[in-house]
């Protein structure tokens, strides 16, 4: 994965350093050597991540990162601070100034890396919600939820054995988040399948495999989501490559740094959400795109696509379709009685009633206003019209419940019905005939339904 970062630093052989480490990793690089110039390149070049070092002459880097966060262009962008070594004070500034992340001088490559993937990750997540988000205000769907969207209160299991430093770690973390500690992989295993943000694994411990528990994590269909930030021994190199090759999201050095912890797993938890919210979105918009909102039944694009379909398959010599079209009578006057609110209230309560009265297989939608269609696969018209007298039936015969139960209306449908016949059909011609039907039935008196042969 290559991203664009942006290396901020007042000293040139640091900014060089980085650069040609990057760069040997195929990320692409840009360089400034003060605040203002930084800002004017984030502005203009968007990079992924800004590589911004505390101390410089001018502009520090923490009015710089104050600065990008401030500006709703820029306020996406990943910053990581670059700290002196024993820089617990620059961290709590950082935070106060919004970075998303801190490295200590001298950077250690690995840590590097790790940091700027996770942030990379993290990145491309929120560039796609920031483009649904403005195509799905476009279409009126989505409401700028992805701003309520933070990094805290958070489901935290802490997989750990060494109980002072779970200990430690929980009460950390329970300053904005919900944190529960596991000892055992097995349990842990088993919790990291409820409602759960993050995962802390501590990969040294002794009494379990902890890489082999992340290995699982990741396999599992259940967990596989989940971000994993591991806590490893600097000295152990070996493991700590393998533990991001197992694919944990973020590292964390022991002794733990409290604030460090607190950063990285508001980093973890945020992008959890992100990623929550997009597939959720995502199944939502589809369940949208095929389904009525005010009634719930399939909407007409999603008809138009069932009926096609069965219609070819009719025309090439498979069962007949019969189409149903139902049409409210003198709904209007429903509406300018009542109100529009009742109106809709019959409308869902038709839908209901439809519904109940049709087969399992039978498809009914809501066509538009106050117009529905049954699509009947496999029904020959004699059959479908027997099944559309029992509809019209059961709305006549009972009155509807509206305005919270105080009041009854009776309401009456007229019904057009019509089925294919042979290979020149088409979901046009099907529903012109319904249609048909449909006028005469209203024409002839409302509260009727007529069929209407080839
Ligand atoms: P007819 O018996 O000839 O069908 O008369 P009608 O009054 O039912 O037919 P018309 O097509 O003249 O009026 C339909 C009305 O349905 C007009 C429209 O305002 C109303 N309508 C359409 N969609 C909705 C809706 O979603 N909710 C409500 N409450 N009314 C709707
Ligand atoms: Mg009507
Ligand atoms: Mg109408």
């Amino acid at each position: 994965m290559s991203a664009r970062i942006l290396v901020v630093d007042d000293i040139e052989a640091n900014v060089r350093l980085l650069e040609a480490r990057l760069t040997a990793e195929y990320y692409e690089v840009l360089v400034a050597y003060d605040g203002p110039t930084a800002l004017a390149i984030a502005a203009a070049e968007q990079p992924d991540i800004v590589l911004l070092d505390v101390m410089m002459p001018g502009m520090d880097g923490f009015q710089v990162c104050r600065r990008l966060k401030d500006d709703p262009e820029t306020r996406h962008v990943p910053v990581v601070l670059v700290t002196a070594l024993d820089g617990r004070a620059d961290r709590i500034a950082g935070l106060e100034a919004g970075a998303d992340e801190f490295l200590t001088k001298p950077i250690d490559d690995v840590m590097l890396f790790a940091r700027v993937r996770s942030l990379t990750r993290l990145k491309t997540v929120i560039d796609e919600l920031r483009v649904r988000e403005a195509s799905g205000r476009r279409i009126g769907v989505i409401a700028g939820a992805g701003s309520r969207m933070g990094g805290t209160g958070g489901r935290v299991l802490i997989v750990d054995d060494h109980e002072r430093q779970a200990q430690r770690v929980a009460s950390e973390l329970s300053i904005e988040h919900r944190p529960v500690i596991e000892s055992e992989p097995e349990k842990a295993l088993l919790s990291a399948r409820g409602p759960v943000d993050l995962v802390i694994v501590n990969v040294t411990a002794r009494s379990f495999d902890g890489l082999r528990f992340c290995a699982q994590l990741r396999s599992d269909e259940a967990t596989r989501h989940l971000p994993i930030l591991a806590i490893v021994d600097f000295d152990e190199r070996p493991r700590l490559m393998k533990a991001l090759d197992i694919g944990v999201n973020d590292l964390l050095s022991k002794p733990i740094d409290p604030q460090e912890l607190s950063a990285r797993a508001r980093t973890q938890i945020r992008r959890k959400r992100y990623t929550d919210y997009l597939r959720d979105n995502l199944d939502h918009s589809l369940e949208l795109a095929v389904t009525d909102q005010l009634t719930g039944l399939h909407n007409r694009r999603y008809m138009t696509g069932q009926l096609d379909a069965l219609v070819k398959r009719a025309a090439h010599g498979g069962e007949p379709v019969a189409t149903l079209l139902i049409d409210i009578d003198h709904f209007k006057k429903i509406n300018d009685g009542y109100g529009h609110d009742v109106g809709d209230e019959v409308l869902r309560e038709f839908a209901v009633r439809l519904a109940s009265n049709v087969r399992a297989v039978d498809l009914p939608c809501r066509y538009g206003g106050e117009e529905f269609v049954v699509v009947m696969p496999a029904t020959r018209i004699e059959d479908a019209e027997r099944i559309a007298e029992r509809i019209r039936l059961h709305v006549a015969g009972s009155p509807f419940r509206v305005a919270h139960g105080t009041e009854l209306l009776t309401a009456t449908i007229s019904i057009g019905v019509a089925a294919t016949t042979g290979p020149e059909d088409t979901p046009d011609t099907l529903l012109k005939r319904s249609d048909e039907a449909l006028y005469e039935a209203k024409s002839s008196g409302r509260n009727k339904v007529i069929s209407r042969a080839a």
